[in-house]
């Protein structure tokens, strides 16, 4: 089994990146904003509970997220690995998702390097075409403040246990795919 983290800033591209990835090495594709996302249309209990929070570009209580990743973890334990999305965001995130993965796996983090400028024009043109309701200019900025605060301090972490391959993360989809796949390889 092998285990990747897609990681990067909103808007970097991981969400493409990831489904790349997982279709050519067999892996599982898990995100959490995909899967919440799913409970808030499927209107149940946890999808009342997270809507207003992902509508306003906050995080998600960590108990839930790790609670949905650990149930997926366990339902597709065949096949070759996963590629977690979105997750982990916060440092009891990362432990958690070591915690569940020791005995098999620990996952190797790929993070996507975007400028700020090109994420700020890539998200709102992403809200154009998408519709996605947290796409919007205040959204974006309280995420892309969420992110440098408590997710980007993962990379220390990462890159202190030998764990963090970085690429740029500005070049066309094939480019950045390519640059991702040498490094999987
Ligand atoms: P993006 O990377 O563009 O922000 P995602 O689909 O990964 O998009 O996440 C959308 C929203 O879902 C986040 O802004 C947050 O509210 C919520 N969310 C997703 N994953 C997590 C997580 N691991 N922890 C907390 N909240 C999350």
């Amino acid at each position: 089994m092998r285990n990747f983290i897609i990681f990067g800033p909103p808007g970097a591209g991981k969400g493409t990146q990831a489904q790349k990835i997982a279709n050519e090495f067999n892996l599982h594709h898990l995100s959490t904003g995909a899967l919440l996302r799913e409970e808030i249309s499927r209107q149940t209990e946890i999808g009342q509970k997270v809507q207003k929070i992902m509508d306003q570009g906050g995080l998600v209580d960590d108990s839930i997220v790790n609670a949905i990743v650990k149930d997926k973890i366990t339902q597709n334990s065949q096949g070759d690995g996963f590629i977690f999305d979105g997750y982990p965001r916060t440092m009891a995130q990362a432990k958690n998702l070591d915690a569940l993965l020791t005995a098999k796996a620990l996952p190797l983090v790929l993070n996507l390097e975007v400028e700020e400028k090109e994420l700020m024009e890539r998200l709102k043109l992403r809200g154009q075409e998408s519709g996605r309701s947290d796409d919007n200019e205040k959204t974006v900025k309280n995420r892309l403040r969420l992110y440098s605060e408590q997710t980007r301090p993962l990379l220390d972490f990462y890159a202190r246990q030998k764990r963090l391959i970085s690429v740029n993360g500005q070049g066309t989809i094939e480019e950045v795919f390519q640059l991702l796949r040498n490094q999987i390889k």
